[in-house]
């Protein structure tokens, strides 16, 4: 047993009200396209913000979705309750084997969803191209220091080159744009994003900086030790000339600003830079998430206190009508917000990594 056990929520009951066909919506009137599937709890490194050195208490085999559970709820998501997103993540979904299966299984789906991936980048070197045969069309690879001793204090291993040749791979396989994310460390993590934003410019890639949630195995999450969208920005603005981006933002989570080579009318555009602020700035109002854990249960939000379980309902023979309710009905119960912010606010039992971030 590890030290710190993966959290498993309470499992929320049917709740009525929720429309029974058109857009997968709740009380508030947003409407989820976006679906992040987590397939797995399981990881290779361990990011000291996210999992203890130690591991966790991972999910038995047994409890996880098989792959044709998986792709029968993806059925349903696409087809009947409007999904056109689906990203794939964890844990760490680069450790599933089958993962380029669960992928083209998703390509084949009609209308076909936009099909993305958040990986730690370990192995992607190897498989890139395979994943964009089977259908991937972009990739988030996180990196949160070009430093390699910087790297193995934050994720306790020593693969910094090993992330670097997967994002390698994800470029010259075409999966564009490769986008990199990055959690700052609080007490040097403005050198490392100074850094880190030199590396993407000189290579195509476009960061992410995201701040810090409470979603840490540990509970140990204290706003005064993490780095807010403002410091970061004021410190990327002391290096780098930015300009706010002209695209609309729709319900996208980074705030997004152009790196131009000058202060000066027309200076050219080198990339872009986005800054996710999602404890000091929260996008709650324009949110358009849908979860689903490698266990089987949906999340309406990634700081929910209670679940769907739809694995349950798979394996006592629920129908697609009875499943496709039941998914309605947890994104109807969805909050107005996250409420990190609030006095009350409680962290969710379980952890970013068995959640899926
Ligand atoms: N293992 C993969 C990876 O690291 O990209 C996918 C899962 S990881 C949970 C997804 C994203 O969540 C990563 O970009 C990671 O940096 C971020 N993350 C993990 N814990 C976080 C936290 N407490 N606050 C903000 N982001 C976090
Ligand atoms: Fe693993 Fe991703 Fe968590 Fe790091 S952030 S420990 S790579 S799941």
């Amino acid at each position: 047993m590890s030290a710190v056990a993966l959290g498993v929520p309470s499992v929320r009951g049917p709740v009525s009200g929720a429309p029974a066909d058109g857009p997968l919506v709740d009380t508030f009137g947003r409407v989820a396209t976006d679906l992040r599937v987590s397939l797995t709890d399981l990881c290779n490194l361990r990011c000291t913000y996210c999992m203890p050195a130690e591991g966790l208490d991972w999910l038995p085999a047994e409890q996880k979705l098989r792959v044709d559970e998986l792709i029968r709820l993806l059925h349903i998501a696409v087809t009947r309750l409007g999904i056109t997103s689906v990203r794939f993540t964890g844990g760490e979904p680069m450790v599933v084997p089958h993962l380029e299966d669960v992928v083209a299984a998703t390509a084949a789906l009609r209308p076909r969803p936009e099909i993305t991936l958040t990986t730690n980048g370990i192995g992607l070197a190897r498989r890139a191209e395979a994943l964009k045969n089977a259908g991937l069309d972009r990739i988030n690879v996180s990196l949160d220091t070009v430093d390699r001793q910087r790297f193995a204090a934050i994720t306790r291993r020593d693969r910094l080159d090993a992330v670097l040749a997967g994002l390698r791979a994800a470029q010259a396989a075409g999966l564009s744009p490769v986008k990199v994310n990055a959690v700052l460390d609080p007490v040097i993590g403005l050198d490392d994003a100074v850094a880190l934003l030199r590396f993407c410019l000189a290579h195509g890639y476009q960061l992410r900086i995201i701040e810090q949630m409470p979603l840490d195995a540990g509970h140990s999450w204290q706003r005064e030790h993490t780095l807010s969208a403002d410091a970061i920005l004021a410190a990327l603005r002391r290096e780098f000339t930015l300009s706010p981006h002209p695209g609309p933002r729709g319900s996208a989570p980074a705030e997004l600003w152009q790196v131009r080579s000058g202060a000066e009318a027309g200076a050219a555009v080198l990339g872009d830079v986005g800054i996710i602020a999602s404890v000091s700035h929260a996008f709650c109002a324009s949110c358009d998430r849908t979860r689903l854990t490698a266990d089987g249960q949906v999340r309406n939000c990634l700081f929910a206190r209670d679940e769907t379980d739809l694995r349950a309902l798979l394996r006592t023979g629920a129908d697609d009508d009875a499943l496709e309710a039941a998914w309605r009905a947890a994104m109807w119960a969805k909050a107005a917000g996250h409420g990190i912010n609030d006095p009350g606010f409680v962290q969710p039992d379980r952890p970013m990594s068995a959640i899926g971030g």
